[in-house]
C-alpha cells in the first residue's frame, strides 16, 4: 500500500464501480439468493465463495473489515460484534480445551476476565506476565501446550507500551503467533503488525467508531505466520475440516486467507457474534475521520497529562508520552506520533477524593466508555476491574485511586478548566 493512513480513512475498502453508490451500502439482508442449489451447495463446501446467510458474513461488514485491514496492513479481516467477541475469536480460533496461552497481565478488565475466567471453563489456561518481565520470566511462561501470546499495545487502563518486538521474537520462538489487541493506538499511532505481530484485534467500539454509537470488534491476519511449519500445535489450520466436507484451510485459503476463514466459517457459524450491517456502516463513518480525531484526541492528552503533573492535588500521572513515563522509551519507539486521550492519574486523598474529583467535573462526564469524542472519565477499580482482587489490580497496574480520564476532541482550554474546578472544589 503505498497511499497514506489518511487517504485509506476516508477511501479504503470500498471501492464503488460505474453507477454505483459513493457510500457504503448498508445491505441490510440477513439472506443471499442463488440460481441453482448445486451453486448453494458449492457455498456450503467452501468451493465457491459467495455471501449466504448474514449469521456469517455480510458485503457492509466486509466492505469495512477491507478498510480496517488495508489500515494495519493485514491479508484479511473481519468484523465482530464487540471487542470481546473479537479477543474471544481471536484466540479460540487456535486454542482448545486442553491448550495453554501466554497473556500479558496489563489487558482491558474485560479480556481479562474473559481469560481468566471463561475460557478457563473452557479449559484453556492462561499464564498472565507482566508487559515488563525478564525474558526469563517470559521463557518461563511457556509450555509445550502454548498456542499463542496475547497483549495490548497500549493496555486500557493502565496505558502500559507492549515491547511489540520482543514478545513476537518471543512468541516465534515457541512456533506460535502474537496477537495483539491494538484498540487504543490504533493503526494511527502503530501498526503492530510492522513489529511482528502476527494477528491484530480491536474494539471498534472506542476511536474508531469514535462517537459512542455501536459496540463492535475487528480481527486483523498480517497472513505472514505459517502455521503449516508448525501444524502439529494448529491442527485446526493444517488438517481437515470434517464440517465442510474435509477441506483444509492453509492448503485451500493459504496463509493469507486460512485464518479469517476459519474464524468466519466456524467460529461466526456456531457462534454468530456478527457486527450488524447497520453499526458497521456506522463505523465506517467514524473511521473516515479517524486520522483527524487521533490527532486531537493525542493533542489534548499530552496537554491534560502535562497540566496534571505539575498540579499540587495530583499524586502521579501516568501518560505513556511523558518524559518521565516509565513506558516513555517504549512510546517513542512504538508510538512516536502520539499515544491516545487516555491519561491515567492519582488524585491526593485516594480512592474517596478520585470520587469526590469526578463528581465535580462538568464537560467531562462519567461514563464507562473511553476514547470517544467527548471526554469522559472512569474509576476503574469501582467499575470495569471490580471484579480484580487488589493482587489482580496491582498486577493489571491498576490503583484503587486511578482515574481513567480519556480526553476528547473538545477544545484543549476548556478541558483544562474543568478539571482545574473539580480539583479547585476537593
Ligand atoms: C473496550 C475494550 C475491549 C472490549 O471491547 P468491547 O467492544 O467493549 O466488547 C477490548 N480491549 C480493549 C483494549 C478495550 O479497550
Amino acid at each position: 500500500m503505498s497511499q497514506s493512513l489518511d487517504t485509506t480513512c476516508v477511501q479504503g475498502g470500498y471501492h464503488p464501480g460505474n453507477g454505483e453508490p459513493r457510500q457504503v451500502p448498508i445491505i441490510q439482508s440477513t439472506t443471499f439468493k442463488y440460481d441453482s442449489s448445486e451453486h448453494m451447495g458449492k457455498l456450503f463446501d467452501l468451493e465457491a465463495s459467495g455471501y449466504f446467510y448474514t449469521r456469517l458474513q455480510n458485503p457492509t461488514n466486509d466492505y469495512v473489515a477491507g478498510k480496517i485491514c488495508e489500515l494495519e496492513g493485514g491479508s484479511a479481516a473481519m468484523l465482530t460484534s464487540s471487542g470481546q467477541a473479537a479477543n474471544f475469536y481471536a484466540v479460540f480460533n487456535l486454542a482448545s480445551c486442553g491448550d495453554h496461552v501466554v497473556a500479558s497481565s496489563a489487558i482491558y478488565g474485560g479480556t481479562y476476565n474473559l481469560f481468566a475466567v471463561t475460557m478457563a471453563r473452557m479449559g484453556i489456561e492462561f499464564t498472565f506476565v507482566s508487559p515488563t518481565c525478564t525474558d526469563e520470566e517470559l521463557e518461563a511462561a511457556f509450555r509445550p501446550n502454548t498456542k499463542a501470546v496475547f497483549g495490548e499495545t497500549l493496555s486500557n487502563p493502565s496505558l502500559a507500551v507492549l515491547d511489540l518486538e520482543r514478545f513476537a521474537r518471543a512468541a516465534h520462538d515457541h512456533g506460535v503467533p502474537l496477537i495483539v489487541d491494538n484498540t487504543f493506538p490504533t493503526p494511527v499511532n502503530c501498526r503492530p503488525i510492522e513489529w511482528g505481530a502476527d494477528i491484530v484485534t480491536h474494539s471498534t467500539t472506542k476511536y474508531m467508531d469514535g462517537h459512542g454509537a455501536g459496540v463492535g470488534g475487528a480481527i486483523v491476519d498480517a497472513g505472514h505466520f505459517d502455521w503449516t511449519a508448525h501444524a502439529d500445535k494448529f491442527p485446526g489450520l493444517c488438517t481437515p475440516d470434517e464440517s465442510y466436507h474435509g477441506v483444509t484451510y492453509t492448503e485451500r485459503f493459504g496463509l493469507a486467507g486460512a485464518f479469517i476463514t476459519k474464524a468466519t466459517t466456524q467460529l461466526m457459524r456456531d457462534f454468530g457474534s456478527i457486527q450488524s450491517p447497520q453499526n458497521a456502516f456506522l463505523l465506517n463513518l467514524g473511521l473516515e475521520s479517524l486520522h483527524v480525531r487521533m490527532a486531537q484526541h493525542c493533542k489534548n492528552g499530552q496537554a491534560i497529562a502535562e497540566h496534571l503533573a505539575s498540579h499540587p492535588q495530583v499524586s502521579w500521572v501516568r501518560y505513556p508520552n511523558l518524559e518521565n513515563d516509565p513506558f516513555f522509551d517504549l512510546a517513542q519507539k512504538y508510538l512516536p506520533g502520539g499515544s491516545c486521550g487516555v491519561v491515567s492519574f492519582g488524585v491526593k486523598g485516594g480512592r474517596a477524593a478520585a470520587e469526590r474529583f469526578m463528581g465535580g467535573l462538568k464537560l467531562a462526564q462519567i461514563a464507562t466508555h473511553v476514547a470517544d469524542a467527548r471526554t469522559c472519565c472512569l474509576h476503574p477499580a469501582s467499575s470495569t476491574h471490580r471484579q480484580m482482587t487488589d493482587d489482580e489490580l496491582a498486577a493489571a497496574g491498576v490503583s484503587p485511586d486511578l482515574v481513567r480520564f480519556s480526553c476528547g476532541i473538545e477544545g484543549t482550554e476548556d478541558l483544562i478548566a474543568d478539571v482545574d474546578q473539580a480539583l479547585a472544589q476537593l
